[in-house]
């Protein structure tokens, strides 16, 4: 046994396979099996270590940078001009009072006059349940706000 070592699991002595030098578990299935729980382990932990370095690292930068996005903006009016749009719309959208979860580019889409099914919201799950056929005018020239005029017609 003159290249004989421990196995690092349950202790007894082993050859180490010719291909695996530096092998530290012996070959019993246990031992296998407690090889690649540790091996795992580690990587979970080496993983966890990146992101928390990742993570100190972009704190830091962003630490020793304090102005970056200020001057990002003012060096990028397009960047800005883009974001204020943004904003415009959704403090229009606030004004409204509408939902804030609804689809966006459904609601910025004006309102055109025609005939319009109507139920009453809290009533949409339910099958058996009263709907009223409308017709929307909408009074206001095109870009302006738009007024919907409605008329009950059944
Ligand atoms: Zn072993």
């Amino acid at each position: 046994m003159n290249n004989a070592r421990r196995c690092v699991a349950c202790g007894s002595l082993f050859h180490p396979l010719s291909h695996v030098p530096n092998q530290r578990f012996c070959s019993a299935p246990n031992c296998q099996r407690e090889r690649r729980r540790r091996w795992q382990r580690q990587h979970i932990r080496a993983d966890a270590d990146y992101r928390e370095n990742q993570h100190r690292a972009q704190a830091s930068w962003r630490a020793r940078h304090p102005d970056y996005w200020r001057q990002y903006r003012s060096t990028h009016p397009a960047y800005r001009e883009r974001n204020s749009v943004l904003q415009r719309k959704r403090n229009a959208l606030r004004r409204t009072g509408v939902v804030a979860n609804m689809d966006a580019s459904h609601i910025a889409r004006p309102l055109t006059s025609g005939y319009y099914v109507l139920r009453r919201a809290s009533e949409v799950k339910i099958a058996k349940m009263n709907a009223y056929i409308v017709h929307i005018t909408v009074l206001s020239p095109p870009g302006g706000p738009s007024v919907p005029d409605c008329k009950e017609m059944m």
